[in-house]
Order: structure tokens, then C-alpha cells, then sequence
């Protein structure tokens, strides 16, 4: 009998270490593609023709924007290349031009200009929808606030894109409002921040 416990403790010990190295095993797996996601995430940082840029999100976007918008692109042609993350810069702007296209709830017109301010590049959004009012504009930007109906908005994509812009590029955005003319104005250094450490 001592010898059959003896057994049994030994079988449990090697059920054991089989559970444990498979959880090691799933761990590292997990962790691998953590870090090849954080490096897939900086690998795209570079110079980058901002047109380029948001002409190919205006394309993703076509489908959305209905008869009655009108888009207007006016794009300063002496603006250098800026140095950007695209992937989570087409983010930004995947964002503002659909919070823009409510805004006008089918129609008006999205005006998308760029510009050079200082030593930053400016990109504007601009839409002719209801505005944001004056005691929301100090709010929009804050996680989870939103005044789109249950299910239609998260109240994230300008947290995101405060991120995206300030965190990552060093940049900052701007906004304005009036009934019929809303301007949210990204600016993003022409060179490249010092902010570009690994995450701690
Ligand atoms: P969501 O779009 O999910 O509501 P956002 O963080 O993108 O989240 O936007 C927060 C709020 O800011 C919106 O619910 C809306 O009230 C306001 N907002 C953002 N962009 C515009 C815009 N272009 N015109 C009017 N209001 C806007």
C-alpha cells in the first residue's frame, strides 16, 4: 500500500508538471505575440506624405458619406513629409470624419485641409453640422462622454485620438465650434518627439 501511495503521488506530481509546462507554454506564446504587437506597432513610424494619408482614409471611408455630403480637400502642397505612426494616424482621422458625419446627419460639406503651423503640420476637420455646444466642448474628450444614443457611441474616439496624437506624436488637438462650423485642428511635430520610449 505504501508503495501503490507512493505511485499515486508520483503520477500526480507528473500531472502536475504537465499542467504547469503547458501554462508556461501558453504564457509565453502569449507573450511573444504581445511583443511582436507592440513592435508591429512601431515599425510603421515614419516620414509620410500627410495627403497620402488621408486621401486613403477618405477611400475606406467613401461608403459612408451619402448624397448630400460634399467633400473638399484643400491640401498645402510645400507641407514636408511628417514623421507618424499611419495605422493609428488613420485611426485619428477615421474618427473625426465620422463623429464629423453625424454631425451632419447626411448633409454638408467635410472640408479636410492641411497647413503648416510653426514646426508643426496642421491637419483640420471641418463640418458644417450642429457644433458642439460651449459647456460640452471641455468635456468631449474625457472617456466614455458622449451624447449619441445608447449603442451608437462609445464616447472613445476622441480619447483614442487624444492619445494617438498626444502620447505617440507628441502633437495636441484643437477645437471650435459653432452651429454649422465645427474645426477640430491636429498638430503634429515635423520632428520626430523624444516620447518614442517602450511603454513601462
Ligand atoms: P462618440 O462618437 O462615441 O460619442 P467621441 O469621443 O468620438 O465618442 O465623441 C464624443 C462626443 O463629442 C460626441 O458624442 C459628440 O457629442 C461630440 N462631437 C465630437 N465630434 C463632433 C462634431 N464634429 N460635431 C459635433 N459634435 C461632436
Amino acid at each position: 500500500p505504501a508503495a501503490m501511495r507512493w505511485l499515486a503521488e508520483v503520477m500526480e506530481v507528473t500531472q502536475l508538471q504537465a499542467e504547469i509546462s503547458e501554462a508556461v507554454g501558453r504564457i509565453t506564446a502569449l507573450l511573444d505575440s504581445a511583443r511582436q504587437y507592440s513592435q508591429l506597432d512601431r515599425a510603421p513610424y515614419r516620414q509620410i506624405d500627410l495627403r497620402e494619408l488621408l486621401d486613403s482614409t477618405l477611400t475606406m471611408l467613401k461608403r459612408k458619406f451619402g448624397e448630400g455630403v460634399t467633400v473638399k480637400t484643400v491640401y498645402d502642397e510645400t507641407l514636408p513629409p511628417v514623421p507618424v505612426y499611419a495605422a493609428e494616424l488613420n485611426q485619428v482621422w477615421t474618427n473625426l470624419i465620422v463623429n464629423a458625419l453625424y454631425a451632419m446627419q447626411g448633409s454638408g460639406t467635410l472640408t479636410i485641409r492641411t497647413a503648416r503651423e510653426n514646426d508643426s503640420a496642421l491637419v483640420e476637420i471641418g463640418d458644417t453640422g450642429v457644433g458642439i455646444p460651449e459647456e460640452n466642448l471641455d468635456r468631449i474628450f474625457t472617456p466614455f462622454f458622449t451624447t449619441k444614443p445608447v449603442g451608437q457611441g462609445t464616447g472613445l474616439g476622441l480619447d483614442i485620438s487624444w492619445r494617438i496624437v498626444a502620447d505617440r506624436h507628441g502633437g495636441d488637438i484643437r477645437v471650435e465650434s459653432l452651429p454649422g462650423d465645427t474645426r477640430f485642428q491636429v498638430l503634429l511635430p515635423l520632428t520626430e518627439p523624444a516620447a518614442d520610449e517602450p511603454d513601462q
